[in-house]
């Protein structure tokens, strides 16, 4: 294994074992959220830990340090059964970014030096990717039935007003026929929920209310 990490410079290199060979081009970026107590935790207990099989390429703790963990043209093993569009098993395909966060439920808000951190590693794997906004994805976009994160806390804006994520735009047709065009695969509760937690996250209910419709297809 290299001893250095070669692709974003920023990062410190704490390598992770949990990889294999990527044998599609990388299209898209997945954002998690680590949702446990500390970064040590998230990296030696999981991400780099070889009996779990987890991983990431990238970890960003709560000062904004990146840490690279997995070397982009490596598979990390972040995604896990997944589905967005036409394309599945998303680790093929992805980079993941992993942003310590103690999770939902204890309400943390992520940080402005976690922000900043983002948006300079993510402006710099789209342009050396060709990465468009609309690539940039939750983990819970695309496993939609088992993944919450990063979660309604996170603030998409914050990548959405650098160009570095789509921000949604109405779209005519009926509401899930929209969603399913889009990306979202599912149930409907679970697909309404996903779109929600990116787009209305104060109103995460998995029910087609008046304002969910309204905002995906403004009727
Ligand atoms: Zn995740």
């Amino acid at each position: 294994m290299n001893n250095q990490a070669t692709d974003y410079t920023k990062a410190l290199w704490y390598p992770s074992s949990s990889f294999d060979e990527r044998k599609e081009a990388i299209k898209y970026v997945v954002i998690h959220g680590t949702w446990v107590a500390t970064t040590q935790i998230a990296l030696n207990d999981f991400l780099c830990n070889p009996e779990i099989e987890v991983s990431a390429h990238y970890l960003i703790d709560e000062q904004g340090q990146v840490y690279q963990l997995v070397l982009e043209e490596k598979r990390a093993w972040h995604a896990g059964r997944s589905k967005w569009q036409q394309d599945e098993l998303l680790n093929h395909s992805s980079i993941g970014i992993e942003i310590q966060n103690k999770g939902e439920e204890v309400g943390e808000p992520y940080t402005e030096a976690q922000y900043i951190a983002l948006q300079d590693l993510l402006k710099d794997i789209m342009l050396r990717h060709h990465i468009s906004p609309e690539h940039v994805l939750a983990h819970s976009d695309i496993a939609t039935d088992r993944k919450e994160d990063p979660g309604t806390h996170f603030n998409w804006k914050k990548l959405e007003d650098h160009a570095l994520a789509a921000p949604w735009h109405v779209k005519a047709g009926e509401p899930l026929e929209v969603l399913r065009t889009y990306g979202w695969h599912g149930t409907d509760t679970d697909i309404i929920k996903a779109f929600q937690r990116r787009y209305l996250p104060e109103k995460v209910s998995g029910e087609l209310c008046t304002e969910t419709r309204q905002k995906i297809c403004g009727a």
